[in-house]
């Protein structure tokens, strides 16, 4: 359990999930290739940041539904409102959540496939 928390806490601090010091991102949008500390490689395989749509899209889409219900149920919002609300959380949080997703992902793909060298997990 210890070794799960490890790996989402690294995940959402956009760190290496193998040695939890090397940065993620370069860029809002650009990763590096490997981990800038470690080496550890990122793309472990092509389009393997696919899976990342799967968090992405299924956070997107509860967020949505959880905003838009609860508004429905506010009879002082119109529902052009509620349009574009939920509409703006569809469009834009996505983007913002881009890196996380992909954060997730490989976090994730560690914990079920852990890489030589992984450190400060307490497990091996
Ligand atoms: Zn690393």
């Amino acid at each position: 359990m210890r070794r799960y928390f490890t790996l989402v806490g690294r995940a959402l601090r956009l760190r290496c999930p193998v040695c939890g010091k090397g940065k993620l991102f370069r860029g809002w949008f650009s990763m590096h290739g490997h981990c800038p500390q470690c080496n550890a490689n990122f793309q472990r395989e092509p389009g393997f940041y696919l899976g990342s749509i799967y968090f992405n899209y299924g956070l997107t889409a509860l967020l949505c539904t959880i905003i838009s219900v609860s508004m429905m149920f506010n009879r002082r919002v119109e529902q052009w409102q509620l349009i574009a609300v939920t509409l703006s959380i569809a469009v834009l949080f996505p983007i913002w959540f881009f890196r996380y997703a992909r954060s997730l992902w490989l976090g994730f793909d560690q914990y079920m496939d852990p890489r030589q060298g992984e450190t400060g997990t307490g497990r091996k």
